[in-house]
């Protein structure tokens, strides 16, 4: 437990970075992108602190070789998620070999590691050639504002986000898109029938086909790491009061989406079934609009950076096989800016529930692993 990159991670736990736009009131990366921004500064790195948005700061670090060679960036999300229900979840405890908090897993830990590494790198004599870029992002629980102003100033030959794989080289994960889909239906007394509309039984028709795209999807195409796509209905809203027909339901619903698939892919769905529906009754109304949308992500494993990274797994007797995330992760955006990115990351569980944790040898070992893929990428 001495190790310095320990007690880096018990720092980062106990400065709360709840993402302010995911949780009212959350406390944002500014104290810790602070204290991030310190000790890369006493190791000697080449130290900016940029404003993603107001409040919401980015900090990028630089150890530069001493002979030109090739740019490896190292990111991480500096922001958490919400923390309710958590008893004391800015109280790093360890037991039994694990580091208890809110962000351990999900990402302080990788955060930690990859500072720690461009820490040792540059005390311990520096890079031999190239360049090492070392990024604490804001935002990537929410809208990734910290990643997209990040890939506004900087690049790279290629990049590794230390988010959590159980330090396995992740090589791809699925993009997602956010669809609401509004029916309308006319207000009316509840003894009234012939006046009325039921919006919320016009939507019981959408979200039965939209079930039925949903099985679809998990009978169609596959990616061989990551699984079919698929869909869920998230949030539901609609009605007034018990003696009115409701004129109005509002629905949104997750579809999450793999390569080759369109950006728009559910807007798409949602847009066949309401056309379908409207065809078969004249009486149905309804509409749909995509609120959002990342692309999914994948890295070839015979790019450079993940023959670099497996060669240093190998060497470490870690393996070395290429592996698919569920979650999405910030690696689609710098890959899309051109900065072919890799995940790699320490072992953990409970990213986003009430008990998470990280194992404490998995962050030295990613730690480590950083610090020599660095000197072998650069
Ligand atoms: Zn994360």
């Amino acid at each position: 437990m001495n190790d310095p990159v320990l007690a880096l991670l018990r720092d980062l736990v106990a400065i709360d970075s709840v993402n302010p736009a995911l949780s009212p009131g959350g406390a944002g990366e500014a104290a810790v992108a602070e204290h991030v921004a310190g000790v890369m500064r006493r190791a000697g790195l080449d130290v900016a602190v940029t404003e993603a948005a107001p409040g919401r700061p980015n900090v990028v670090g630089v150890v530069e070789g001493r002979s030109p060679g090739r740019t490896l960036m190292l990111c991480g999300h500096l922001d958490t998620v919400g923390v309710e229900g958590m008893r004391d979840p800015f109280t790093p405890v360890v037991r039994d070999g694990r580091l208890y908090g809110r962000g351990a897993q999900d990402m302080k830990s990788g955060v930690a590691a990859m500072i720690d590494a461009a820490s040792r790198l540059a005390l311990r004599g520096g890079l031999p050639a190239g360049r090492l870029v070392v990024a604490a992002v804001a935002d990537e629980e929410h809208a990734s504002l910290g990643a997209d102003a990040l890939m506004r100033d900087h690049a790279a030959d290629g990049a590794v986000v230390t988010e959590p794989t159980d330090l396995r080289m992740a090589t791809c994960h699925k993009g997602f898109e956010w669809v609401e889909v509004e029916t309308r239906g006319r207000a009316a007394h509840g003894s009234r029938p012939a006046d009325g509309r039921d919006a919320i039984l016009h939507m019981g028709r959408f979200l039965a086909r939209l079930e039925s795209v949903d099985a679809g999807l998990a009978e169609g195409p596959s990616h061989p790491l990551l699984g079919p796509a698929s869909l869920h209905a998230s949030t539901i809203d609609g009605g007034r009061e018990l003696s009115v027909y409701p004129d109005r339901c509002r629905l949104s619903f997750e579809r999450r989406t793999l390569l080759g698939e369109p950006p728009d892919a559910g807007l798409a769905e949602a847009r066949e079934i309401l056309g379908a529906l409207a065809g078969e009754d004249p009486e149905f109304e309804g509409s749909a609009r995509s609120l959002f949308t990342r692309p999914p992500h994948e890295l070839p494993a015979d790019h450079p950076l993940c023959r670099a990274l497996a060669r240093v797994l190998v060497r470490r007797g870690e393996a070395a096989d290429p592996t698919g995330m569920s979650f999405w992760t910030d690696a689609a955006i710098l890959s899309q800016a051109g900065t072919p990115a890799v995940l790699f990351g320490p072992r953990g569980a409970g990213l986003h529930s009430r008990e998470e944790h990280v194992e404490v040898d998995s962050v030295i070992t990613c730690r480590d692993v950083l610090i020599d893929l660095a000197r072998d990428f650069c």
